[in-house]
């Protein structure tokens, strides 16, 4: 191996360790005081790897190193830096901590790349009032700052809409995109495969569902009587539980939240809102199963409304960048799979602008946005090394 293996495990436990509890778990929320140490801390190691550092008013951290022909677009990797509250220590940070040691390790070997390198930490990967993947969006210039929504929640941030004018970036410099993450499922332990090549990631659709029936006394109103809503939303969800089935893997559907009102043991459920989300790589399937879960409603009763309030297509990464990746493996020994991520991710964003390529390794029992969240050393390594020879052979 040609990355240092003490080097990465310190400076990830470093970085990692900030924002950590008496539970155990790790809150370094977007934009608050822990991510701003890291992000400083960051900085520092970045610098001391020969990188130019530049913060950016989102937060996002870039690290430039020289190229052989610096007028060349660059190849960026990274990932972010914030979490969720009480999560883990290898969500996001992975992706940033294995980038720097892949800088490290150029510098030990005295080698220069054709293109010049960037690593990125993002800031608000995770969601938000600003919605999930905040920073990446911006860079990408996929977010318009005169929306309501941020008018409303930038200055709780101190943001300004010219701060997220201002973090936009050309990516035309851009050549490639990488991101090394945890798989966050358990594909990869399952069949024992220290590596997932990612080929597309989901697309998200969310409806809000709104069924009307009539809250009344539960003990003087016959069966035949009711309208109960809640009734109603049993079907719908066993509904949408076919539905998904039926169209197959890796079509998922799910509801996960559910509001019954007004919500008293005496009183038959007058109104019931939830929300349903779908996520497929194929978008048409995701609109076949929007028509389905509709025509549905429809059937059952009149007093329902539905509302799409999320859809974020799914985006497939680079061909070319797939074949590296697997290249890499075979040229190192390690074995890899293709795999889909049914995750959003900073490479997500990015995927719409520049060719960009994503790298998994196994996620212990599945586990994140937790405590629990666990990649073993061992394959935080393997994959360190193939995003090291995936970086030299773009
Ligand atoms: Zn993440």
């Amino acid at each position: 191996m040609r990355i240092n293996k003490k080097r990465l495990k310190t400076s990830m436990l470093e970085i990692g360790n900030i924002g950590k509890d008496s539970t155990g778990g790790i809150t370094r929320l977007a934009f608050s005081h822990e991510y701003k140490v890291a992000a400083w801390r960051l900085s520092q190691l970045m610098e001391d790897a020969g990188l130019e550092v530049k913060q950016d008013p989102l937060a996002t951290i870039y690290g430039r190193r020289d190229g052989e022909d610096n007028t060349l677009p660059a190849i960026m990797f990274g990932s972010h830096l914030d979490t969720v509250k009480n999560g883990g220590l290898y969500d996001g940070l992975l992706g940033i901590m294995s980038g720097l040691e892949v800088i490290n390790t150029l510098n030990d070997l005295g080698i220069t790349t054709k293109n010049p390198l960037e690593l990125v930490a993002f800031n608000a990967e995770e969601g938000s009032a600003m919605g999930g993947t905040f920073a990446s969006r911006v860079i990408a210039g996929l977010i318009s700052p005169d929306k309501s929504f941020l008018q409303d929640h930038l200055p709780d941030y101190n943001l300004r809409p010219e701060d997220l004018l201002a973090s936009r970036r050309n990516l035309n410099e851009i050549k490639a995109f990488l991101e090394l993450h945890i798989e966050q499922g358990r594909v990869l332990e399952g069949e024992n495969i220290p590596i997932g090549i990612v080929t597309g990631i989901a697309g998200i659709t969310r409806y809000q569902v709104e069924i009307i029936g009539e809250a009344n006394h539960s003990g003087t109103t016959p069966m035949g009587l009711r309208k109960d809503a809640l009734v109603t939303a049993a079907k719908l969800i066993l509904e949408v539980e076919n539905i998904a089935r039926e169209l197959g893997e890796p079509f998922v559907a799910t509801i996960g939240t559910l509001e019954i009102k007004p919500g008293a043991v005496s009183i038959i459920p007058g109104e019931v809102e939830l929300i349903i989300e779908i996520r497929d790589l194929d978008q048409t399937k995701i609109d076949v199963a929007g028509g389905q879960i509709t025509d549905y409603l429809n059937q059952i009763s009149k007093d329902i409304q539905i509302e799409r309030i999320v859809n974020k297509t799914p985006v497939k990464t680079a061909p070319d960048i797939v074949n590296i990746i697997e290249k890499a493996c075979k040229k190192l020994g390690i074995s890899g799979r293709k795999i889909i991520s049914g995750a959003g991710h900073d490479a997500k964003e990015i995927a719409r602008k520049v060719p960009t390529g994503m790298i998994f390794v196994p996620s212990i029992a599945g586990k994140s946005h937790c405590p629990e969240e666990k990649t073993s050393w061992e394959d935080i390594y393997l994959g360190t090394e193939v995003l090291l020879e995936t970086i030299l052979s773009i």
